[in-house]
């Protein structure tokens, strides 16, 4: 019997290994971490996939920053919302190649992620999105409402990165996961939207981190088991000393601690050990950290970083 699994793909699932996201590049990508996800689904397991989307959106809002005087730029969800729509359909078309000649059942599901607008993160935006600025262009910006900080490499837009409260479509995702389908959802941790006092929903300037969302999407859908693809094959303790450890199977709590110590950087391993403890600790079978080329083992053990619920004995 198969596990209900969900994949949540990085960066390097989706771009050159130099983050280059040209459509060749893209293509390439995707191509190679599907041949991985049809192992899974070959093995017989219900698979569901979501996805990073950082350089995608990045050349979006370049595309909105160069064209703004013919063509009113468009709100950042917006933006999200493009690149759900051709990461998924690039998805659909490789996936479907690799598991030829067997048929193969793929959809994406347009997501939305609900979010507070009386997040703390609205008032103090921290996430670094699209390309480097001359100072200049991040002031003029900046008197259009955006907020811009600098940085080593130059000036960068920052956005709030509210926590996911919930998929709001992760009931499509299952009734499509139950008719049998490869669902590919919250690629980009999902179009954030607020409600409003009205109850109605809108989109927000923010972006959703898109482990921290594959966390409640994994437990929205009833997945067994979360994995959690990067290129790297195990988050490590002490990462880039000279004590550097990489962890295998871990607990919640020795995990927990070693989060508290600050081992794992805010941006890119936190969020993914931040992800992989919710899902473990809300009752998920366990969490896989682990790079591309293992996902088809992260099951079967000895691989990537294994989070189990308990206390060490
Ligand atoms: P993705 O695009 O897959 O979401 P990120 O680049 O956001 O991946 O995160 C993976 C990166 O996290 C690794 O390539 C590594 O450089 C960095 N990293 C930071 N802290 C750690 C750690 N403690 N262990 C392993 N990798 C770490
Ligand atoms: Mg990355």
């Amino acid at each position: 019997m198969g596990g209900r699994i969900l994949i949540a793909l990085g960066g390097n699932a989706m771009t050159a290994p130099d983050g280059s996201a040209s459509p060749g590049d893209q293509h390439r990508a995707i191509g190679q971490a599907m041949i991985h996800v049809a192992g899974l689904i070959r093995a017989g397991h219900q698979v569901m996939i979501t996805h990073g989307n950082g350089p995608q959106v990045g050349n979006i809002l370049l595309k909105n920053q160069l064209t703004a005087h013919v063509l009113p730029p468009v709100p950042l969800d917006w933006c999200v919302a493009q690149t759900q729509g051709t990461i998924g359909t690039l998805i659909m078309n490789a996936l479907e190649r690799a598991l030829a000649p067997d048929p193969a059942r793929v959809a994406t599901v347009v997501t939305r992620t609900l979010v507070d607008r009386d997040d703390p993160a609205f008032l103090d935006p921290v996430k670094p999105i699209g390309q480097y600025f001359e100072e200049a262009e991040a002031r003029r910006l900046e008197t259009q409402g955006q907020t811009w900080r600098r940085f080593e490499r130059g000036w960068r837009r920052v956005v709030a990165s509210p926590e996911p409260l919930e998929i709001l479509d992760g009931s499509a995702a299952i009734a499509l996961m139950e008719a049998g389908y490869t669902v590919v959802a919250a690629g980009g941790g999902g179009v954030p939207v607020v409600r409003g006092a009205d109850g109605a929903l809108n989109g927000v300037e923010a972006v959703v981190d898109k482990d921290l969302a594959a966390a409640v999407l994994a437990a929205a859908v009833y997945a067994t088991d979360l994995i959690i693809a990067t290129d790297v094959p195990n988050a490590v303790v002490g990462y880039g000393t000279a004590s550097a450890r990489p962890i295998e199977e871990i607990t919640t709590a020795s995990l927990r601690e070693l989060y508290r110590e600050g081992h794992f950087a805010g941006g890119s391993m936190g969020p993914k050990v931040e992800a992989a403890l919710r899902f473990a600790e809300n009752g998920g079978r366990q969490a896989v950290i682990t790079s591309l080329e293992h996902i088809g083992d992260a099951l079967s053990g000895n691989i990537g970083t294994r989070v189990i619920r308990g206390v060490e004995r």
